[in-house]
Protein backbone atom coordinates (compact mmCIF):
# COMPACT_ATOMS: atom_id res chain seq x y z
CA UNK A 1 0.00 0.00 0.00
CA UNK A 2 1.15 3.54 -0.02
CA UNK A 3 -0.21 7.40 -0.56
CA UNK A 4 0.15 9.47 -2.93
CA UNK A 5 -1.22 12.99 -3.64
CA UNK A 6 -0.67 15.81 -6.73
CA UNK A 7 -1.33 19.20 -6.64
CA UNK A 8 -2.34 21.75 -9.79
CA UNK A 9 -2.17 25.06 -10.11
CA UNK A 10 -1.40 26.57 -7.28
CA UNK A 11 2.57 28.23 -6.98
CA UNK A 12 3.21 26.26 -3.73
CA UNK A 13 2.31 22.99 -5.35
CA UNK A 14 5.36 21.30 -4.38
CA UNK A 15 4.81 22.47 -0.16
CA UNK A 16 1.46 21.56 -0.31
CA UNK A 17 2.31 17.95 -2.05
CA UNK A 18 4.72 18.05 1.40
CA UNK A 19 2.04 18.86 3.64
CA UNK A 20 -0.36 16.81 2.06
CA UNK A 21 2.07 13.68 1.71
CA UNK A 22 2.43 13.76 5.69
CA UNK A 23 -1.12 13.29 6.49
CA UNK A 24 -0.47 10.13 4.20
CA UNK A 25 2.90 8.81 6.22
CA UNK A 26 0.44 6.13 7.92
CA UNK A 27 0.28 4.70 3.91
CA UNK A 28 3.85 3.71 3.43
CA UNK A 29 7.46 4.10 5.76
CA UNK A 30 9.59 2.41 3.27
CA UNK A 31 10.41 5.60 1.20
CA UNK A 32 9.00 8.58 -0.29
CA UNK A 33 9.37 11.22 -2.95
CA UNK A 34 8.20 14.71 -4.77
CA UNK A 35 8.49 15.41 -8.30
CA UNK A 36 7.55 18.74 -9.37
CA UNK A 37 7.41 20.83 -12.41
CA UNK A 38 7.85 24.34 -13.60
CA UNK A 39 6.03 25.36 -16.44
CA UNK A 40 8.26 28.63 -16.95
CA UNK A 41 11.26 26.98 -17.09
CA UNK A 42 10.13 23.59 -18.29
CA UNK A 43 12.21 21.82 -15.93
CA UNK A 44 11.42 19.05 -13.87
CA UNK A 45 12.65 19.02 -9.79
CA UNK A 46 12.80 15.59 -8.36
CA UNK A 47 13.65 14.73 -4.29
CA UNK A 48 12.95 11.25 -3.45
CA UNK A 49 14.90 8.89 -0.81
CA UNK A 50 14.42 5.96 1.37
CA UNK A 51 12.97 6.54 4.84
CA UNK A 52 10.22 8.48 6.00
CA UNK A 53 8.95 11.69 4.49
CA UNK A 54 10.96 14.13 7.02
CA UNK A 55 14.23 12.07 5.73
CA UNK A 56 13.42 11.05 2.44
CA UNK A 57 12.65 14.99 1.35
CA UNK A 58 14.66 17.91 2.28
CA UNK A 59 12.07 20.51 3.04
CA UNK A 60 14.07 23.31 2.71
CA UNK A 61 14.68 22.20 -1.48
CA UNK A 62 11.07 21.98 -1.30
CA UNK A 63 9.44 25.17 -0.09
CA UNK A 64 12.55 26.77 -2.55
CA UNK A 65 11.07 25.09 -6.05
CA UNK A 66 8.43 27.25 -8.13
CA UNK A 67 6.43 24.55 -9.29
CA UNK A 68 2.51 24.68 -10.72
CA UNK A 69 1.90 21.56 -10.84
CA UNK A 70 3.70 18.30 -8.25
CA UNK A 71 3.31 14.49 -7.27
CA UNK A 72 4.40 13.10 -3.91
CA UNK A 73 4.69 9.20 -3.09
CA UNK A 74 5.45 7.41 0.34
CA UNK A 75 6.16 3.87 -0.24
CA UNK A 76 5.32 0.33 1.36
CA UNK A 77 6.56 -2.01 -0.70
CA UNK A 78 4.68 -5.57 -1.00
CA UNK A 79 6.95 -6.90 -3.47
CA UNK A 80 10.76 -6.78 -3.93
CA UNK A 81 13.28 -5.39 -1.41
CA UNK A 82 12.42 -1.62 -0.48
CA UNK A 83 15.46 -0.26 -3.43
CA UNK A 84 16.20 3.60 -4.34
CA UNK A 85 16.15 2.47 -7.74
CA UNK A 86 12.18 1.94 -7.22
CA UNK A 87 11.26 4.87 -5.68
CA UNK A 88 8.50 6.81 -6.88
CA UNK A 89 8.08 9.44 -8.15
CA UNK A 90 9.19 7.49 -11.81
CA UNK A 91 9.74 9.53 -15.24
CA UNK A 92 10.61 8.62 -18.53
CA UNK A 93 10.94 11.72 -21.40
CA UNK A 94 8.80 10.26 -24.67
CA UNK A 95 6.91 11.49 -26.43
CA UNK A 96 6.73 14.15 -23.36
CA UNK A 97 8.36 14.13 -19.69
CA UNK A 98 5.73 12.16 -17.61
CA UNK A 99 6.26 11.67 -13.94
CA UNK A 100 3.44 8.96 -12.11
CA UNK A 101 3.26 7.81 -8.80
CA UNK A 102 0.31 4.66 -7.78
CA UNK A 103 -1.01 3.32 -4.86
CA UNK A 104 -1.84 -0.77 -5.42
CA UNK A 105 -0.02 -3.61 -7.76
CA UNK A 106 -0.32 -5.04 -10.86
CA UNK A 107 -1.41 -8.80 -11.12
CA UNK A 108 0.20 -9.91 -14.72
CA UNK A 109 3.69 -8.16 -14.48
CA UNK A 110 5.23 -10.64 -16.07
CA UNK A 111 2.55 -10.69 -19.12
CA UNK A 112 3.24 -6.86 -19.38
CA UNK A 113 6.39 -6.68 -19.20
CA UNK A 114 7.84 -9.59 -22.25
CA UNK A 115 5.12 -7.64 -24.49
CA UNK A 116 6.69 -4.31 -23.67
CA UNK A 117 10.06 -5.68 -24.60
CA UNK A 118 8.88 -8.11 -27.53
CA UNK A 119 6.79 -4.70 -29.32
CA UNK A 120 8.01 -1.72 -28.40
CA UNK A 121 11.48 -2.12 -27.08
CA UNK A 122 11.02 -0.70 -23.86
CA UNK A 123 13.21 -1.85 -21.29
CA UNK A 124 13.03 -1.45 -17.79
CA UNK A 125 15.12 0.15 -15.29
CA UNK A 126 13.40 -0.52 -11.98
CA UNK A 127 11.11 -3.66 -10.46
CA UNK A 128 8.29 -1.18 -9.72
CA UNK A 129 5.06 -2.38 -11.48
CA UNK A 130 4.65 1.48 -12.37
CA UNK A 131 6.84 1.49 -14.46
CA UNK A 132 5.34 -0.74 -17.03
CA UNK A 133 2.23 1.52 -16.40
CA UNK A 134 3.44 4.09 -17.32
CA UNK A 135 5.54 2.86 -20.13
CA UNK A 136 2.40 1.40 -21.58
CA UNK A 137 0.29 4.82 -20.92
CA UNK A 138 3.35 6.63 -23.06
CA UNK A 139 2.73 3.99 -25.79
CA UNK A 140 -0.85 4.62 -25.60
CA UNK A 141 0.38 8.64 -25.95
CA UNK A 142 2.04 7.73 -29.04
CA UNK A 143 -0.36 6.15 -31.02
CA UNK A 144 -2.21 7.03 -33.57
CA UNK A 145 -1.61 10.00 -35.54
CA UNK A 146 -4.44 12.47 -33.49
CA UNK A 147 -2.88 15.43 -31.69
CA UNK A 148 -2.90 15.35 -28.23
CA UNK A 149 -5.94 16.09 -26.32
CA UNK A 150 -8.28 14.36 -24.14
CA UNK A 151 -9.79 11.78 -26.29
CA UNK A 152 -6.48 10.98 -26.89
CA UNK A 153 -5.29 10.44 -23.00
CA UNK A 154 -8.79 8.71 -22.92
CA UNK A 155 -7.92 6.15 -25.68
CA UNK A 156 -4.57 5.53 -24.07
CA UNK A 157 -5.82 4.45 -20.78
CA UNK A 158 -8.71 2.47 -22.10
CA UNK A 159 -5.83 0.50 -23.52
CA UNK A 160 -4.09 0.65 -20.29
CA UNK A 161 -7.35 -1.01 -18.87
CA UNK A 162 -7.23 -3.70 -21.09
CA UNK A 163 -3.35 -4.70 -21.04
CA UNK A 164 -2.77 -3.83 -17.09
CA UNK A 165 -4.92 -6.13 -14.72
CA UNK A 166 -4.70 -5.21 -11.04
CA UNK A 167 -5.59 -2.47 -8.28
CA UNK A 168 -4.21 1.01 -8.89
CA UNK A 169 -5.00 4.58 -8.14
CA UNK A 170 -2.88 7.01 -10.38
CA UNK A 171 -1.85 10.45 -10.94
CA UNK A 172 0.24 10.93 -14.05
CA UNK A 173 2.39 14.56 -14.44
CA UNK A 174 1.89 15.32 -17.96
CA UNK A 175 4.97 18.81 -18.75
CA UNK A 176 3.37 21.12 -20.44
CA UNK A 177 -0.54 19.87 -20.53
CA UNK A 178 -1.75 18.72 -17.05
CA UNK A 179 -2.78 16.49 -14.64
CA UNK A 180 -3.92 13.10 -14.99
CA UNK A 181 -5.48 10.57 -12.34
CA UNK A 182 -7.21 7.37 -12.69
CA UNK A 183 -8.55 4.28 -10.80
CA UNK A 184 -8.45 0.94 -11.87
CA UNK A 185 -12.45 -0.72 -13.10
CA UNK A 186 -12.63 -2.20 -9.57
CA UNK A 187 -11.47 1.15 -7.85
CA UNK A 188 -9.89 -0.77 -5.23
CA UNK A 189 -7.66 1.65 -3.97
CA UNK A 190 -9.02 4.79 -3.07
CA UNK A 191 -8.41 8.05 -4.07
CA UNK A 192 -10.29 11.97 -3.70
CA UNK A 193 -10.19 15.07 -5.25
CA UNK A 194 -11.06 18.32 -4.43
CA UNK A 195 -10.81 22.14 -5.49
CA UNK A 196 -10.24 25.95 -3.81
CA UNK A 197 -10.03 29.30 -4.98
CA UNK A 198 -6.08 30.43 -5.54
CA UNK A 199 -5.65 33.13 -2.95
CA UNK A 200 -4.84 36.65 -4.38
CA UNK A 201 -1.55 36.49 -3.59
CA UNK A 202 -1.11 32.72 -5.94
CA UNK A 203 -3.10 34.35 -8.86
CA UNK A 204 -0.41 37.63 -9.04
CA UNK A 205 2.18 34.74 -8.70
CA UNK A 206 0.44 32.56 -11.78
CA UNK A 207 0.46 35.46 -13.97
CA UNK A 208 -2.70 34.10 -15.83
CA UNK A 209 -5.96 33.96 -15.60
CA UNK A 210 -6.82 30.22 -13.33
CA UNK A 211 -9.02 30.88 -10.89
CA UNK A 212 -8.83 27.67 -9.02
CA UNK A 213 -6.20 24.60 -7.86
CA UNK A 214 -7.03 21.28 -7.64
CA UNK A 215 -5.16 18.40 -5.57
CA UNK A 216 -6.12 14.48 -5.57
CA UNK A 217 -5.16 12.30 -2.33
CA UNK A 218 -5.10 8.43 -1.61
CA UNK A 219 -7.25 10.16 1.38
CA UNK A 220 -9.50 13.00 2.14
CA UNK A 221 -7.51 13.71 5.43
CA UNK A 222 -4.93 15.45 2.83
CA UNK A 223 -7.01 17.36 0.90
CA UNK A 224 -9.04 18.75 4.15
CA UNK A 225 -5.64 19.83 5.63
CA UNK A 226 -4.61 21.75 2.57
CA UNK A 227 -8.09 23.37 2.69
CA UNK A 228 -9.61 21.96 -0.97
CA UNK A 229 -13.18 21.42 -0.75
CA UNK A 230 -16.17 19.67 -2.75
CA UNK A 231 -13.69 16.48 -2.08
CA UNK A 232 -15.25 13.65 -3.87
CA UNK A 233 -13.82 9.73 -4.51
CA UNK A 234 -12.99 9.16 -7.67
CA UNK A 235 -15.51 6.52 -9.21
CA UNK A 236 -14.09 3.05 -10.39
CA UNK A 237 -12.65 3.44 -13.57
CA UNK A 238 -12.98 6.91 -13.65
CA UNK A 239 -10.33 9.85 -15.42
CA UNK A 240 -9.90 12.74 -14.87
CA UNK A 241 -7.41 15.34 -16.87
CA UNK A 242 -6.56 18.93 -15.23
CA UNK A 243 -5.54 20.92 -18.25
CA UNK A 244 -2.51 23.42 -17.14
CA UNK A 245 -5.02 26.23 -17.70
CA UNK A 246 -7.15 24.38 -15.45
CA UNK A 247 -9.87 23.40 -17.34
CA UNK A 248 -11.40 20.27 -16.47
CA UNK A 249 -12.00 16.95 -18.37
CA UNK A 250 -13.96 14.05 -16.99
CA UNK A 251 -14.74 10.39 -18.09
CA UNK A 252 -16.02 7.15 -17.05
CA UNK A 253 -14.10 4.90 -18.55
CA UNK A 254 -14.75 0.98 -18.36
CA UNK A 255 -17.37 -0.72 -16.65
CA UNK A 256 -17.32 1.03 -13.00
CA UNK A 257 -17.72 -2.05 -11.28
CA UNK A 258 -16.73 -0.64 -7.72
CA UNK A 259 -14.77 -3.04 -5.23
CA UNK A 260 -13.32 -0.94 -2.43
CA UNK A 261 -10.78 -3.16 -0.50
CA UNK A 262 -12.17 -3.40 2.82
CA UNK A 263 -9.24 -3.53 4.68
CA UNK A 264 -9.06 0.96 4.11
CA UNK A 265 -11.67 1.27 7.10
CA UNK A 266 -10.28 -2.07 8.89
CA UNK A 267 -6.50 -0.70 9.35
CA UNK A 268 -4.99 0.99 6.44
CA UNK A 269 -6.86 4.47 6.38
CA UNK A 270 -6.37 7.11 8.94
CA UNK A 271 -9.72 7.55 11.31
CA UNK A 272 -9.70 11.18 9.96
CA UNK A 273 -10.68 10.43 6.50
CA UNK A 274 -13.59 9.25 4.30
CA UNK A 275 -13.45 6.18 1.88
CA UNK A 276 -16.01 5.93 -0.56
CA UNK A 277 -17.31 8.73 1.37
CA UNK A 278 -17.61 6.54 4.69
CA UNK A 279 -16.06 7.36 7.99
CA UNK A 280 -13.10 5.23 8.62
CA UNK A 281 -13.70 6.31 12.73
CA UNK A 282 -17.21 5.99 12.16
CA UNK A 283 -17.50 2.73 10.66
CA UNK A 284 -14.87 1.46 13.13
CA UNK A 285 -16.91 2.55 16.02
CA UNK A 286 -19.98 0.41 14.21
CA UNK A 287 -17.35 -2.80 13.72
CA UNK A 288 -17.44 -2.71 17.64
CA UNK A 289 -20.64 -2.89 18.04
CA UNK A 290 -21.33 -5.18 15.63
CA UNK A 291 -18.52 -7.41 17.58
CA UNK A 292 -20.13 -6.56 20.78
CA UNK A 293 -23.53 -8.87 19.45
CA UNK A 294 -21.51 -11.71 18.53
CA UNK A 295 -19.75 -11.72 21.65
CA UNK A 296 -22.82 -11.23 23.67
CA UNK A 297 -24.58 -14.60 22.42
CA UNK A 298 -21.21 -16.72 23.73
CA UNK A 299 -22.23 -15.54 27.50
CA UNK A 300 -18.12 -15.34 27.79
CA UNK A 301 -17.47 -12.65 30.53
CA UNK A 302 -14.53 -10.68 31.00
CA UNK A 303 -13.09 -7.89 33.04
CA UNK A 304 -11.57 -4.98 30.75
CA UNK A 305 -11.63 -4.51 26.69
CA UNK A 306 -7.82 -3.68 25.93
CA UNK A 307 -7.40 -2.18 22.88
CA UNK A 308 -4.33 -3.06 20.65
CA UNK A 309 -3.18 0.49 19.96
CA UNK A 310 -3.75 2.59 17.51
CA UNK A 311 -6.32 1.05 15.05
CA UNK A 312 -8.61 -0.85 16.89
CA UNK A 313 -9.24 1.78 19.90
CA UNK A 314 -12.43 3.34 18.18
CA UNK A 315 -13.92 -0.49 17.78
CA UNK A 316 -12.66 -1.51 21.03
CA UNK A 317 -15.03 1.80 23.03
CA UNK A 318 -17.63 0.70 20.91
CA UNK A 319 -17.72 -2.76 22.06
CA UNK A 320 -16.51 -1.70 26.01
CA UNK A 321 -19.65 0.29 25.84
CA UNK A 322 -22.28 -2.17 23.86
CA UNK A 323 -20.91 -5.11 26.12
CA UNK A 324 -20.95 -2.86 29.31
CA UNK A 325 -17.18 -3.88 30.18
CA UNK A 326 -14.54 -0.97 31.61
CA UNK A 327 -12.05 -0.17 28.53
CA UNK A 328 -8.60 -0.20 29.74
CA UNK A 329 -5.51 1.31 27.43
CA UNK A 330 -2.86 -0.75 29.79
CA UNK A 331 -0.78 -1.48 26.55
CA UNK A 332 1.24 1.58 26.33
CA UNK A 333 3.25 2.45 23.11
CA UNK A 334 6.31 3.90 22.97
CA UNK A 335 6.31 6.44 19.53
CA UNK A 336 10.07 7.55 19.78
CA UNK A 337 11.39 3.49 19.79
CA UNK A 338 12.64 2.67 15.73
CA UNK A 339 12.67 -0.47 14.79
CA UNK A 340 16.29 -1.44 15.37
CA UNK A 341 18.31 -4.60 13.58
CA UNK A 342 21.10 -4.78 15.99
CA UNK A 343 18.95 -7.08 18.23
CA UNK A 344 20.06 -10.28 17.25
CA UNK A 345 19.45 -12.67 20.24
CA UNK A 346 15.98 -14.06 21.63
CA UNK A 347 16.64 -12.20 24.66
CA UNK A 348 17.22 -9.02 22.82
CA UNK A 349 14.23 -8.82 20.78
CA UNK A 350 11.99 -9.94 23.87
CA UNK A 351 13.85 -6.86 25.42
CA UNK A 352 12.64 -5.05 22.97
CA UNK A 353 8.96 -5.90 22.81
CA UNK A 354 9.15 -4.06 26.04
CA UNK A 355 10.64 -1.23 24.75
CA UNK A 356 7.87 -0.89 22.28
CA UNK A 357 5.07 -1.78 24.23
CA UNK A 358 4.89 -1.54 28.14
CA UNK A 359 2.33 -2.58 30.22
CA UNK A 360 0.03 -1.09 33.18
CA UNK A 361 0.58 -4.12 35.36
CA UNK A 362 -1.94 -3.10 38.11
CA UNK A 363 -4.59 -2.63 35.93
CA UNK A 364 -3.93 -6.34 34.57
CA UNK A 365 -3.41 -8.74 37.48
CA UNK A 366 -5.80 -11.01 37.95
CA UNK A 367 -7.79 -9.71 35.21
CA UNK A 368 -9.58 -11.35 32.47
CA UNK A 369 -9.33 -9.43 29.27
CA UNK A 370 -10.82 -9.20 26.08
CA UNK A 371 -8.19 -7.96 24.05
CA UNK A 372 -9.22 -5.85 20.51
CA UNK A 373 -7.15 -5.81 17.61
CA UNK A 374 -8.63 -5.18 14.16
CA UNK A 375 -6.59 -7.99 12.09
CA UNK A 376 -4.74 -11.28 12.78
CA UNK A 377 -2.41 -11.67 9.93
CA UNK A 378 0.37 -13.98 10.84
CA UNK A 379 -0.48 -13.93 14.37
CA UNK A 380 2.79 -12.16 15.48
CA UNK A 381 1.51 -9.32 16.91
CA UNK A 382 -1.69 -10.95 18.79
CA UNK A 383 0.89 -13.72 20.11
CA UNK A 384 3.48 -11.47 21.83
CA UNK A 385 0.98 -9.09 23.35
CA UNK A 386 -0.86 -12.17 25.02
CA UNK A 387 2.08 -13.35 26.47
CA UNK A 388 3.57 -10.15 27.19
CA UNK A 389 -0.01 -9.53 29.42
CA UNK A 390 0.06 -13.03 30.97
CA UNK A 391 3.36 -12.18 31.98
CA UNK A 392 2.05 -9.12 34.08
CA UNK A 393 -0.38 -11.73 35.76
CA UNK A 394 -3.80 -11.40 33.55
CA UNK A 395 -6.05 -14.57 34.50
CA UNK A 396 -7.25 -14.51 31.06
CA UNK A 397 -6.17 -13.23 27.32
CA UNK A 398 -9.02 -13.78 24.87
CA UNK A 399 -9.26 -11.67 21.15
CA UNK A 400 -11.55 -10.25 19.42
CA UNK A 401 -10.37 -9.00 15.69
CA UNK A 402 -12.90 -6.48 13.81
CA UNK A 403 -11.93 -8.16 10.21
CA UNK A 404 -13.05 -11.37 9.87
CA UNK A 405 -10.67 -14.05 9.38
CA UNK A 406 -7.94 -13.35 6.87
CA UNK A 407 -6.93 -16.67 5.08
CA UNK A 408 -5.90 -15.86 1.25
CA UNK A 409 -3.09 -13.89 0.34
CA UNK A 410 -4.01 -9.87 -1.00
CA UNK A 411 -2.55 -9.38 -4.47
CA UNK A 412 -3.99 -5.42 -4.83
CA UNK A 413 -1.26 -3.66 -2.69
CA UNK A 414 -1.62 -5.31 1.19
CA UNK A 415 1.05 -7.11 2.22
CA UNK A 416 -0.94 -10.01 3.21
CA UNK A 417 1.39 -13.08 2.24
CA UNK A 418 1.53 -16.75 1.40
CA UNK A 419 -1.38 -18.85 2.65
CA UNK A 420 0.69 -20.92 4.68
CA UNK A 421 1.97 -17.58 6.64
CA UNK A 422 -1.74 -16.53 7.68
CA UNK A 423 -2.16 -18.39 10.63
CA UNK A 424 -5.95 -18.28 10.26
CA UNK A 425 -5.83 -20.24 7.21
CA UNK A 426 -6.57 -23.94 7.68
CA UNK A 427 -7.22 -23.91 11.52
CA UNK A 428 -10.76 -23.88 13.84
CA UNK A 429 -11.06 -21.28 16.24
CA UNK A 430 -9.90 -23.48 18.13
CA UNK A 431 -6.51 -24.12 16.91
CA UNK A 432 -5.62 -20.97 16.25
CA UNK A 433 -6.40 -19.89 19.76
CA UNK A 434 -3.73 -22.49 20.25
CA UNK A 435 -1.29 -21.61 17.85
CA UNK A 436 -1.51 -18.06 19.63
CA UNK A 437 -2.03 -18.69 22.99
CA UNK A 438 -5.02 -17.04 23.28
CA UNK A 439 -8.06 -18.34 25.65
CA UNK A 440 -10.90 -18.20 23.26
CA UNK A 441 -10.73 -16.03 19.71
CA UNK A 442 -13.96 -13.96 18.71
CA UNK A 443 -14.40 -12.89 14.84
CA UNK A 444 -16.72 -10.03 13.65
CA UNK A 445 -19.57 -12.12 11.64
CA UNK A 446 -18.83 -11.90 7.60
CA UNK A 447 -22.44 -11.42 6.78
CA UNK A 448 -22.42 -9.28 9.61
CA UNK A 449 -19.10 -7.13 8.49
CA UNK A 450 -20.79 -6.87 5.11
CA UNK A 451 -23.99 -5.51 6.13
CA UNK A 452 -22.22 -2.68 7.81
CA UNK A 453 -20.82 -1.31 4.25
CA UNK A 454 -24.21 -1.09 3.37
CA UNK A 455 -24.18 -0.03 -0.76
CA UNK A 456 -20.77 -0.67 -0.80
CA UNK A 457 -19.84 -4.44 -2.38
CA UNK A 458 -16.13 -4.23 -0.75
CA UNK A 459 -13.32 -6.68 -2.26
CA UNK A 460 -12.61 -8.98 0.51
CA UNK A 461 -11.06 -11.75 -0.95
CA UNK A 462 -8.23 -12.17 1.75
CA UNK A 463 -11.23 -13.40 3.34
CA UNK A 464 -13.62 -15.54 0.53
CA UNK A 465 -11.51 -15.22 -2.07
CA UNK A 466 -13.31 -13.45 -4.22
CA UNK A 467 -10.89 -11.76 -6.30
CA UNK A 468 -12.11 -9.18 -8.54
CA UNK A 469 -9.55 -9.18 -11.27
CA UNK A 470 -8.61 -12.72 -13.35
CA UNK A 471 -7.22 -15.38 -11.22
CA UNK A 472 -4.50 -16.61 -13.57
CA UNK A 473 -1.91 -14.86 -12.56
CA UNK A 474 -1.98 -15.17 -8.68
CA UNK A 475 0.65 -18.31 -8.46
CA UNK A 476 3.01 -15.87 -9.71
CA UNK A 477 2.24 -13.55 -7.75
CA UNK A 478 2.40 -15.68 -4.25
CA UNK A 479 6.15 -16.75 -5.78
CA UNK A 480 6.90 -13.00 -5.66
CA UNK A 481 6.00 -13.07 -2.17
CA UNK A 482 7.98 -15.51 -0.62
CA UNK A 483 10.93 -13.59 -2.07
CA UNK A 484 9.73 -10.48 -0.73
CA UNK A 485 11.54 -9.00 2.74
CA UNK A 486 8.59 -6.99 3.56
CA UNK A 487 9.81 -3.88 6.18
CA UNK A 488 6.58 -3.59 7.55
CA UNK A 489 6.16 -7.62 8.94
CA UNK A 490 3.28 -6.31 11.65
CA UNK A 491 2.30 -3.41 13.08
CA UNK A 492 3.87 -3.33 16.53
CA UNK A 493 7.13 -5.16 15.89
P1 LIG B 1 0.21 -9.92 12.59
O1 LIG B 1 1.07 -9.58 13.73
O2 LIG B 1 0.99 -10.40 11.40
O3 LIG B 1 -0.91 -10.86 12.93
O4 LIG B 1 -0.47 -8.57 12.05
C1 LIG B 1 -1.59 -8.00 12.66
C2 LIG B 1 -1.22 -6.74 13.34
O5 LIG B 1 -0.48 -5.90 12.46
C3 LIG B 1 -2.41 -5.94 13.76
O6 LIG B 1 -2.11 -5.39 15.04
C4 LIG B 1 -2.57 -4.84 12.74
O7 LIG B 1 -2.90 -3.62 13.34
C5 LIG B 1 -1.23 -4.76 12.06
N1 LIG B 1 -1.32 -4.87 10.60
C6 LIG B 1 -2.28 -5.44 9.90
N2 LIG B 1 -2.00 -5.41 8.60
C7 LIG B 1 -0.81 -4.83 8.46
C8 LIG B 1 0.02 -4.51 7.36
N3 LIG B 1 -0.35 -4.83 6.13
N4 LIG B 1 1.18 -3.87 7.60
C9 LIG B 1 1.54 -3.57 8.85
N5 LIG B 1 0.80 -3.85 9.93
C10 LIG B 1 -0.36 -4.47 9.76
Amino acid sequence: MCGIIGIIGTPNAAKESYLGLMMLQHRGQDSAGILAYDKNTHTFSLEKNLGHISSAISEQKIQEIPAASALGHTRYSTIGKALLKDIQPLHINYPFGIGMVHNGNIVNTEEVSKKLIAENQRFLFTNNDLELMMNILAEGLIAGKTDFNFDKIKTAVQSLYQEIQGGYSSLTLLAGKGMLAFKDPNGIRPMVWGKRELTLEEKEKNQSSLQFAYAFASESNALQLLGYENIQELAAGEIIFIEENGKVHQAQLGENRPRPCMFEWIYFANADSKIWNKSVYQLRLKFGQALASSIQATEAQFDIVVPVPDTSRPSAIALSENLNIPYREVLIKNRYAQRTFILNSQKDRDKMIKLKLSVVKEEVAGKNILLVDDSIVRGTTSKRIIKLLKQNGAASVSIASTCPPIISPCFYGIDFPTPQELVASGKSLKELALAIDADHVFYMDIEKFKSLFEELNTCMACVDKDYPTQTNHLDTMINKRVQHEPSHLSGIY
